[in-house]
C-alpha cells in the first residue's frame, strides 16, 4: 500500500514541487492548501483539500479522510517586507498555523514531520558559510516565525515523541524541469521571476538593490537552489525520519556556491536574449550582503545531490516557464 503524505501548502510554489517529487517516489500527496497563495492548478499528483491551517476542524476533516503516515508542513506567509509591516499576520499563520497542524497530528496519532524553514532563522552571519551549527539569530518577523517554530518543533518531540526535519532553504528558484509547475507569487519580489518578467516586458524595467556591498561586485551574493533539488530533499528527510528517534534535525539546503544579483541578471539577459533595462536603487531593508550554505550535512546525512543547481540550469528552467505564464 502506499503512502499517503499530507502536505499544507501543496498548491504553493515550493509544496507543489513536492508532491510531484512524492509521487514519483511512490507516495500519494494530499495538499491541504487555503489557495491564497497557491492555485489549484498546481495540485497534480493527488487529491486538494481546500482547508486552513487556522481552522483545525478542516486540518481534522484532512486527517480523518486521508489517514496520512506523516506530514509536510509548506503553508506559511513567507513575505518579509510584509511581516515587518502586519508581524501579527505571519505569528497567526506560520506559528498558531503550526501549532494547529501539530495538534491535529497528535489527535489522529501521526509522529512524523518535516517543516519548510529557511536560512534566515540564522540572521546575518558576516558573509561566512551558513550550517546547522551557525547561531539562531533571525532578524525579519517572518524568519523569526521560523525559528518559534523550530523550537516548537523541539519541545512536541519531547512532550509528543514527536520525529521532526527542518529543511532551512537558501534562494528557491527555478521550475519544473518538465514545465508542468512553476513559480507564480502574486505580487512577486524575487530576482529571477522578476528578471523572467521584465525579460518578456511585462514590466519596463527592474532595480538592483544597492551595489555598494562589501562583495565581489557590490551586489548581493545569494546561493540560488533549483526547487526540483529541495522537492528531492523532502523526500530523503521524509525516508530519514522512518528510523529516527523523536527529535528534530536540521538541514541547510543551497548549493554552496553564491551569485551576485549582477550575475543572475546577466544570466536571465543571456537565455531570454532580451537587453531590459535596470536601474540602481538603494538597499532593500532587511537584506543581508551574502546568504551562502555549507550544505554538507545534508549531503552526507541525506545523501542529497542537488543536480539541477547551477545559475544556467535554474535560469532555463524558470525562463521557460515564465514563457508560457
Ligand atoms: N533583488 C534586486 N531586485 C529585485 C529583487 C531582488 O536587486 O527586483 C535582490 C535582493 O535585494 C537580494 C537578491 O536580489 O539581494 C535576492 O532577493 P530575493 O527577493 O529573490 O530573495 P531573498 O534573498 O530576499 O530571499
Amino acid at each position: 500500500m502506499t503512502k499517503t503524505i499530507l502536505v499544507t501548502g501543496g498548491a504553493g510554489y515550493v509544496g507543489s514541487h513536492a508532491c510531484k517529487a512524492l509521487a514519483a517516489a511512490g507516495y500519494t500527496p494530499v495538499s491541504f492548501d487555503n489557495l491564497s497563495n497557491g492555485h489549484d492548478w498546481a495540485v497534480k499528483w493527488g487529491p486538494l483539500v481546500v482547508g486552513d491551517v487556522l481552522n483545525p476542524g478542516d486540518l481534522d476533516a484532512a486527517f480523518a479522510a486521508h489517514k496520512p503516515d506523516a506530514v509536510m508542513h509548506f503553508a506559511a506567509l513567507i513575505e518579509v517586507g510584509e511581516s515587518v509591516k502586519y508581524p501579527e499576520k505571519f505569528q497567526l499563520t506560520n506559528v498558531t498555523g503550526s501549532l494547529n497542524v501539530l495538534q491535529a497530528m497528535g489527535r489522529a496519532k501521526v509522529g512524523r514531520i518535516v517543516f519548510s524553514s529557511t536560512c534566515a532563522v540564522h540572521g546575518d552571519v558576516g558573509g561566512a558559510l551558513i550550517s546547522e551549527t551557525s547561531p539562531i539569530a533571525p532578524i525579519s518577523p517572518y524568519a523569526k516565525t521560523k525559528a518559534e517554530v523550530e523550537g516548537v518543533l523541539a519541545d512536541f518531540s519531547v512532550s509528543d515523541g514527536l520525529k521532526a526535519v527542518a529543511l532551512r532553504y537558501f534562494n528557491a528558484s527555478g521550475a519544473d524541469p518538465d514545465g508542468e509547475i512553476g513559480e507564480a507569487h502574486d505580487p512577486e519580489s524575487h530576482l529571477i521571476p522578476i528578471a523572467c518578467q521584465a525579460a518578456l516586458g511585462q514590466r519596463e524595467g527592474m532595480f538592483i538593490y544597492g551595489d555598494d556591498y562589501d562583495t565581489p561586485d557590490g551586489t548581493c551574493l545569494r546561493d540560488y537552489i533549483h526547487v526540483t533539488d529541495l522537492a528531492m530533499a523532502h523526500v530523503k528527510a521524509l525516508e530519514r525520519l522512518d528510523a529516527a528517534a523523536p527529535g528534530v534535525e536540521a538541514f541547510c539546503l543551497g548549493g554552496g556556491v553564491g551569485a551576485s544579483v549582477r550575475e543572475v541578471l546577466d544570466c536571465v539577459k543571456k537565455i531570454s536574449g532580451v537587453d531590459f533595462p535596470v536601474t540602481m536603487q538603494s538597499r532593500r531593508l532587511g537584506d543581508a550582503p551574502s546568504l551562502v550554505a555549507d550544505p554538507r550535512k545534508a549531503k552526507t546525512v541525506l545523501r542529497w545531490t542537488p543536480s539541477h543547481s547551477d545559475l544556467q540550469t535554474i535560469v532555463k528552467t524558470a525562463w521557460a516557464w515564465h514563457q508560457k505564464h
